[in-house]
């Protein structure tokens, strides 16, 4: 172990492969962003600032977002104890399998769901009547790894926000487990890394958060049915969408519990993002929109896994987030797809390398190699890493304003310039706008102008040369996450 304990001593992000061109570039930028970002909104006539290699154009070079002293506080407060404490205890139900036991005290998934709740419970009775636990449940009719009826038992805390309960940011982990066959109900399933790890971000974060004043709502989930086919997660966002609820990004952290890749070295600072391009649920008019002038890389999803980056892959977090243009591994799945298809931007993070030894494997010594999901595998540092990227995305999105809605680039004549609208929005502390922009080869945004509290306005610049975006300022400088305009009048 020491070897590769060596080779993790430096920080993965300065030597990462992937992603240097943006490190670079915001570096390079700092000094020219650092003589600007003090300063409060602008007009439109932000000075025009070439960067070293990048493209020039109006506006300032854009940076990411620190964390606040709030959050600062919050992210320090993750407790690494408890994460390893609440691992442990769900991989001694023995198998939380969605098939298992329901009334066995001890024993299954019904033990584990009501384990899960009192624990909920006790965090949301110090939240000040600010955070309330639901036993979210229905009867699975007989489908795809589901032989017979088979209730299906979300535990949902919601955290209401004060000021904007309407927009509902979530995270989920699934507290059922499997081992090799999928069917199996009754064998050992610890199920540590999958998914016990992901229930403990999501407790944690309750935990922490319940004591907090939060702008927008925020609900942190153990859903079940995943490993037969994300039943538990499936109803969770058909339930939002058919109350009209306004979800404006979730996360699924599924296989957050370990650094080891199968070869045994080790990359304790990466956590994978993976955010889908062309959007799950796009509709056909959506698409001959994006046929015609481009978008496939502008999902909400997308903009979300950017805002991410911004606000957590930093120091405060000790975390690099590697996003992945696409919405899963090859041949997996994980419950943020039940929100994509429900048309709600969502994510799915993960560890870096997996090690498939310890997933979906019956545990069991072959050959002197231990096989199965224990706790043993799991590194509880690299999980309480991965809860303070959740929690610096989370938060940072919950106090901010909420990304903006009806903005359109509008096309009604053909002009060299870009004219853009939108909706203002009802935050109380919303302070104003930023027209973001970026060459239409580039990855990510590249340059911000500040246009003040409008809901119009007009940039010297082709619409038809690079991409524009539109995203909202509060009065402590939190920023939403980027919307991508739709041609229109
Ligand atoms: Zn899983």
């Amino acid at each position: 172990m020491t070897s590769q304990d060596s080779t993790d001593s430096t920080d993965s992000r300065r030597d990462g492969p992937t992603k240097p061109s943006r490190r670079t570039f915001l570096s390079a930028a700092t000094v020219t962003a650092a003589a600007t970002a003090a300063a409060p909104l602008a007009g439109a006539s932000a000075a025009s600032a070439a960067t070293a290699g990048g493209p020039s154009g109006p506006g300032r070079p854009i940076r990411p977002q620190s964390p606040d002293r709030e959050l600062r506080e919050l992210l320090r407060e993750i407790d690494q104890r408890r994460i390893e404490a609440i691992v442990r205890r769900l991989a001694e139900f023995g198998t939380r399998h969605t098939l298992s036991s329901q009334d066995d005290p001890v024993r299954g998934i019904g033990a584990a769901r009501d384990w899960i709740y009192q624990q909920m419970q006790g965090y949301a009775a110090r939240s000040g009547g600010r955070m309330t636990v639901e036993l979210q449940s229905y009867v699975q009719e007989p489908a795809s790894r589901i032989p017979v009826p088979t209730r299906i038992t979300n535990v949902v805390a919601t955290l209401r926000g004060e000021t904007s309960p309407d927009r509902i940011y979530v995270v989920t982990g699934h507290y059922d487990s499997r081992c090799t066959d999928v069917m199996d109900a009754t064998s050992d399933s610890p199920g540590a890394d999958d998914d016990a790890s992901g229930v403990a971000v999501a407790m944690e974060l309750a935990r922490l958060m319940a004591t907090r004043r939060s702008e927008a709502t925020i609900v942190f989930a153990a859903v079940a049915g995943e490993e037969q086919g994300l039943y538990g997660s499936g109803y969770m966002a058909r339930q939002y969408k058919a109350a009209g609820a306004d979800v404006q990004g979730m996360f699924s952290d599924d296989i957050v519990g370990s650094s080891t890749a199968d070869d045994g070295t080790r990359d304790r600072r990466t956590l994978r993002l993976f955010a889908e391009g062309v959007p799950t649920a796009e509709t056909p008019a959506e698409g001959n929109t994006r046929r015609s002038v481009g978008g496939e890389n502008d999902s909400p999803s997308r903009q979300l896994a950017r805002y991410v980056s911004d606000v957590a892959d930093n120091d405060s977090t000790g975390m690099r987030v590697r996003v992945i243009y696409r919405r899963d591994r090859y041949l997996r799945g994980s419950d943020h797809i039940s929100f994509l298809e429900q048309g709600y931007p969502a994510g799915r993070f993960t560890e870096p390398n997996e090690d498939f030894a310890h997933q979906h494997q019956d545990v069991r010594v072959v050959d002197g190699k231990q096989y199965g999901d224990l706790p043993e595998f799991c590194d509880f540092e690299y999980i309480t890493r991965v809860a303070k990227v959740n929690a610096a995305a989370l938060w940072s999105l919950a106090q901010a304003p909420g990304t903006p809605k009806g903005v359109t680039i509008v096309t009604t004549n053909l002009t060299n310039d870009t004219q853009l609208r939108w909706t203002r929005g009802t935050e109380p502390d919303l302070a104003g706008y930023e027209v973001v922009w970026r060459e239409t080869t580039a990855p990510e945004w590249t340059h911000v102008i500040p246009v003040g509290d409008v809901t119009t306005t007009t940039i010297d610049l082709s619409k038809d040369n690079v991409f524009f975006g539109v995203r909202a300022v509060d009065t402590a400088g939190h920023r939403s996450p980027v919307a991508f305009p739709r041609p229109g009048s």
